[in-house]
């Protein structure tokens, strides 16, 4: 049979060869390092980490990141077997040896007999007679390819720099000082009126917030991101804030059009708006305010906002370049461009977001890639597994901006909030008691990631072709 042409040996690139492999699909994988680089990657091995040496938290009875790396060994991750192999000391994350584990993917790869290794960059739209391929070139994917993603995808469905808000869990939002309402109530497409979550300020609260901003220690900008221009419409706040104690109130914090029905008389100084971030509704972003300040500071400064003195973010805000499709617009459930299917995108151009997620779309583009090669279509994992969560978030189960504005799709970590929600949260624990506090949302999540497990099981079992199962 043809080989399936990968482009792009990293974290994605690599697991998806691996995946077709094993099943007697023949690859032919093309890496332009080391005849051409990015600005991030340091050597010429397959599965280089360009930065931090960590997996994150290994907990695959609590944690989202854990239980994706608890699929992807089910499921014969490659990424996952070499990181498990090259295991350094770290408490309960699992970091690795970067140069033992980037060289024990080479050799994987490259001792495989269905899988040529060729190096050199894919310059532009794979040719036509490339009838299956795969695009992982990751969020430093090379100019003449990205130019000619975004000539065939269209103007605006690929991002170069990613701006991003802070995502808020719901079920942190203290709804007792906050409120549902759109501005002026105007229902935009699909939407009800009061599709936004507001949270008012008085001067003294407001002036207090950008005295903070503009006090904060943000993170530095690379080499090569200073060099990059912010784009109009997507200043950091903090940056917004030294433009004078007015810009953030005619900005993103502009109280027009938006009555607080606890004090209909008061008008607020300024308001924090978050937006529906996921169709499950239990994740909130916070409109405009994409920032660069370190992490901690930003928990430290957003908690000065009233309604958010609790909150508990699916992520944190950042300015960095990233290159990504606005995947729910573009690609099929199954990862193909809709409007050229030959063509399937794997890892972090997808819109996800860390090496274990971009490992993990590399597993299930291999997996599709392969099923198609059986003839036996593969259902797209449950949404109830962490495979599918983030699966359904990058391909649709994501909501649209619900009133003109910047794209909405941010690339995002694996989180509990990516879940749908339990049947039934737990409300005591195997003896009986009653849970209280974090007790329950801890329950929660144990009882997210048995479901999880138990799904990922069911479906690897009913669904996926095994070894040997395609014909080579
Ligand atoms: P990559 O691992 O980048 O692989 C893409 C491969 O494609 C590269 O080897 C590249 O050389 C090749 N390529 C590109 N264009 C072409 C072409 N036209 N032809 C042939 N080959 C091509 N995630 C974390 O979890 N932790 C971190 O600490 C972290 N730090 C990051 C730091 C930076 C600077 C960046 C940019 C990202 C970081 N990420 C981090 C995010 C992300 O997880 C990694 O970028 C991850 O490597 C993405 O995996 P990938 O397989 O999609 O892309």
């Amino acid at each position: 049979p043809t080989p399936v042409h990968i482009v792009g040996g990293g974290l994605a690139g690599s697991e998806a060869a691996w995946q077709l492999a094993r099943r007697g699909v023949p690859v032919v994988l093309h890496e332009m390092r080391p005849h051409r680089g990015t600005d991030a990657h340091k050597g010429d091995g397959l599965a280089e980490l360009v930065c931090s040496n960590s997996f994150r938290s290994d907990d695959h009875t609590s944690n989202a990141v854990g239980v994706l790396h608890a699929e992807m060994r089910r499921l014969g991750s490659l990424i996952m077997a070499c990181a498990d192999r090259h295991q350094l000391p770290a408490g309960g994350a699992l970091a690795v040896d970067r140069d033992g584990f980037s060289q024990a993917v080479t050799e994987a790869i490259t001792s495989h007999p269905l899988i040529t290794l060729e190096r050199g960059e894919v310059d532009g739209l794979p040719p036509p007679e490339w009838d299956s391929v795969i695009v992982a070139t990751g969020p430093l994917t090379s100019p003449a390819l990205a130019e000619a993603i975004r000539a065939r995808t269209g103007e605006g469905a690929l991002a170069f720099f990613d701006a991003i808000a802070p995502i808020v869990h719901f079920d942190s939002i203290d709804m007792d000082v906050a409120w549902f309402q759109s501005r002026y109530d105007k229902p935009g497409p699909g939407g009800t009126g009061a599709d936004y979550i507001n949270c008012p300020m008085d001067k003294a609260q407001y002036d207090a917030f950008v005295a903070a901003l503009i006090a904060s220690d943000t993170v530095p900008f690379r080499e090569f991101e200073a060099n990059t221009p912010y784009f109009d419409g997507c200043l950091p706040i903090e940056v917004m804030a030294t433009r004078g104690p007015e810009t953030l109130r005619h900005g993103p914090m502009k109280p027009v059009g938006l009555t607080n029905p606890r004090s209909p008389e008061v008008k607020s100084h300024a308001i924090v708006q978050l937006r529906q971030d996921n169709a499950l509704g239990t994740l909130f972003n916070m409109v405009g305010f994409q920032t660069k300040a370190r992490h901690a500071e930003q928990v430290r400064i957003l908690r000065m906002i009233p309604g958010l003195e609790k909150a508990e973010f699916a992520r944190l805000g950042g300015l960095h370049r990233n290159t990504y499709l606005n995947s729910p617009r573009v690609l099929d459930p199954t990862l193909r461009l809709a409007v050229e299917p030959r063509l399937r995108f794997a890892g972090q151009i997808t819109g996800c977001e860390g090496y274990v997620e971009s490992a993990a779309m590399g597993l299930i583009a291999g997996l599709f890639t392969a099923a198609e090669r059986l003839g036996q279509p593969l259902p797209p994992p449950p949404v109830t597994t962490a495979h599918g969560a983030l699966l359904a978030h990058i391909t649709g189960g994501h909501i649209e901006t619900v009133e003109p504005g910047p794209r909405s799709f941010q690339p995002m970590n694996v989180n509990f909030g990516l879940f749908p929600p339990l049947d039934a949260n737990p409300t005591r624990d195997a003896e009986g008691n009653r849970l209280r506090g974090t007790q329950k949302t801890v329950a929660k999540k144990q009882e997210m990631a048995r479901r999880a497990l138990r799904d990922i099981d069911e479906w690897a079992r009913s669904a996926v072709p095994g070894d040997g199962e395609v014909a080579a």
